[in-house]
């Protein structure tokens, strides 16, 4: 199935239904890279638009499997919520990561430009990981080990920035998410577990990926063990940590005149704090403008967030009995402020967007909304809410805390 087909959230439920049997061999089958990729869900995008909740998922595990038999899953589903926690308490480090990604194509000889570019495309001369660049081009989907290898080969074989890897990895993957690939990328870089950085070794991808990778070995002499030296990576600038900003967990009374305001960090308000909410309208933004000039993404990247905002409007419209609209717009903050104006909306409801593209919107669209006197009511998921606050240190930390949770 095409990736783009299972991105509805009736689609999403039948795929992790059709996964469910499969979660006690997720342990030992998720490192495997093999073609068509089912030995794992291939629900990230569906986790990361939030068209289908970590918060099912864990539960219809639990009802399926013991917690034993399911850990390693469930360590899995919850790594994610554990990277959007931690860069909720270390926001600047996105900030600076979009940052080095517009200054440093200025910056950079354009031999290294070259190189980079090269390599993106599929080729770079060391046949497997030219593999993975294409495979990643035509499907907007990368099996977990060979994000690792190719995020390595990158920063320690090419010696190039991470930050223009990873902004590769967040113009074309479907699941693309402002936490886990940046905080994936650094750890590779070796500077999210400070001195620690992940070096990829042609011995684990023969033993991973033996029919899938190992086919051409051209160029493979330069990932051979031991071949392959660390880049010593320094932080761009101060990340010192910040207090998270706090959201209730619960909607008090509304106005009369209230609005949804839907968006890709979390599209199913039906079930949840917001389920209950009668808005009058029902709005998300779609902008070919931003996707193409602001993020250059690539087309189906792009036309993965049509389809899941359009999904998301579907079934709002169905559950609120109420118009939903898609606000094609240049500009997503006049795009709103436009449909507080046409639908006299005294408020506009929606999930606390977490760091990402959407938060950066944030101090505009206050202000605006304040100027136009309409109240802008972030709620935040219980569960997200509790998630984050264990994520302070490590992932390990973190899971002996979640983990109390499910047992
Ligand atoms: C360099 C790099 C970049 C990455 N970029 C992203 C990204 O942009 N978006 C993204 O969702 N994941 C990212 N990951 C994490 C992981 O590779 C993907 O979540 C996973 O491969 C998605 O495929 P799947 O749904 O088939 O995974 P499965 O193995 O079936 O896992 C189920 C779910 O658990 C979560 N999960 C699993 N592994 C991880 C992990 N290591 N970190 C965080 N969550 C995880 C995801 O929500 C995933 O869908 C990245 C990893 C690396 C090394």
């Amino acid at each position: 199935m095409h990736p783009l087909d299972r991105l509805t959230r009736q689609m999403a439920l039948v795929s992790w239904r059709a996964f469910l049997p499969l979660v006690p061999s997720y342990a030992s089958a998720r490192n495997r890279v093999q073609a068509g990729h089912d030995n794992v869900s291939r629900l990230g995008a569906s986790i990361r638009f939030r068209t289908l909740l970590e918060d099912e998922i864990i539960a219809e595990t639990l009802a399926e499997h013991s917690f034993q038999i399911a850990e390693k899953w469930l360590q899995e589903i919850c790594w994610r919520r554990y990277w959007k926690g931690w860069l909720e308490i270390n926001p600047q480090v996105w900030t600076q990561w979009r940052q080095r990604v517009r200054s440093l194509p200025q910056q950079l000889p354009a031999e290294t430009l070259a190189r980079a570019r090269a390599v993106m495309c599929g080729e770079s001369g060391v046949a497997c990981m030219d593999v993975i660049a294409r495979e990643l081009i035509e499907t907007g989907y990368l099996h977990n080990h060979a994000r690792m290898w190719w995020a390595s080969f990158w920063v320690h074989v090419e010696k190039l920035p991470w930050e223009l890897g990873a902004d590769f990895f967040f113009r074309h993957l479907i699941d693309a998410d402002p936490a886990s690939n940046t905080l994936s990328w650094r750890w590779v870089a070796g500077l999210q577990t400070r001195g620690k950085s992940y070096l990829v070794k042609l011995s684990n991808i023969e033993k991973y990926a033996p029919n899938y990778l190992t086919g051409n070995t051209a160029g493979s002499e330069r990932l051979a063990d031991g071949a392959v030296v660390a880049s010593i990576v320094e932080e761009a600038g101060d990340v010192a940590k910040k207090v998270p900003m706090q959201y209730p967990t619960a909607l008090g009374p509304t106005s009369n005149r209230t609005g949804l305001w839907i968006h890709p960090d979390d599209l199913t308000p039906e079930i949840g704090p917001l389920a209950l909410l009668a808005p009058v309208s029902v709005a998300a933004c779609l902008s070919g403008y931003v996707y193409s000039q602001t993020y250059q993404l690539s087309s189906q990247r792009a036309a993965s967030l049509h389809a899941v905002l359009g999904d998301g409007l579907e079934r709002a419209a169905a559950h609120y009995a109420c118009p939903a609209l898609a606000l094609e717009t240049d500009d997503p903050v006049a795009g709103l402020c436009s449909w507080v104006r046409e639908n006299e909306l005294a408020e506009v409801v929606a999930f606390a967007p977490m760091i990402g593209p959407i938060h950066d919107m944030l101090p505009r669209l206050s202000a605006s909304f304040a100027a136009m006197g309409t109240r802008l009511t972030l709620i935040r998921r219980v569960s997200d809410a509790t998630a984050f606050s264990f994520a302070t240190a490590g992932f390990f930390p973190f899971w002996v805390k979640m983990s109390r949770h499910f047992k």
